[in-house]
């Protein structure tokens, strides 16, 4: 039979709970599902090309026909060059809508036989991006149930210093001043 190998592209700095939502429903209706992440998207992630690819190989282990690539240049080039038939985009909220059907119509011009398959995440994940959990995390706020327990502990490794949670103490400064450096070790 005819087998269907689908590619999910994108930078996931990091990987979400979002994106696994999408792998898992992906993982289920190809037959092979090949998340593939973009490299030199951003000028400065926050997780190298090598760390995302060990993330993700290690989030998605368990599934027996989805695994882990990257990739540079046009992506309908890397959908033929694998073998993909399909490209797997997620839209959470109506703000996802435009960017991703001049893309999957940029897409279909450029390769017509590529077909972009849409799917929506759990209605708990719909407002939730990488961009957002990067912000967040970096200012020292929790990012727990929004992304795997890999990844949290991952993102602490990546907090901006003056905002490292637990590793502070006040102390009293010329008697007014409160000031917070960090504990000694
Ligand atoms: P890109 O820079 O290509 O948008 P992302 O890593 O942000 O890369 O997203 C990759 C794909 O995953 C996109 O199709 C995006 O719409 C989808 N996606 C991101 N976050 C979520 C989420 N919370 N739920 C569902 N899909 C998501």
């Amino acid at each position: 039979m005819h087998k269907v190998t689908a590619i999910y592209p994108g930078s996931f700095d990091p990987p979400t709970n979002g994106h696994l939502d999408l792998i898992e429903r992906g993982s289920k209706i190809f037959d092979e599902l090949v998340v593939a992440i973009l490299r030199n998207a951003e000028k400065a992630p926050l997780f190298s090309v090598a760390e995302r690819v060990g993330m993700l190989e290690a989030l998605t282990s368990h599934y027996e026909n989805v695994r882990v690539d990257t990739f540079d240049g046009l992506t309908v080039e890397y959908a033929a060059r694998v073998g993909a038939s399909s490209l797997l985009r997620g839209i959470r909220a109506l703000t996802d809508y435009e960017y991703e059907l001049q893309m999957a119509l940029m897409n279909r011009k450029l390769r017509p036989e590529l077909e972009t398959v849409f799917m929506m995440p759990a209605e708990k994940y719909s407002y939730l991006s990488s961009r957002l959990v990067r912000e967040v995390a970096q200012l020292g706020g929790s990012v727990k149930g929004l992304v795997p327990e890999l990844v949290e502990q991952n993102l602490r490794g990546k907090l901006d210093p003056a905002y490292r949670l637990g590793e502070f103490a006040d102390i009293e400064e010329s008697g007014k001043k409160k000031m917070r450096t960090r504990k000694k070790a």
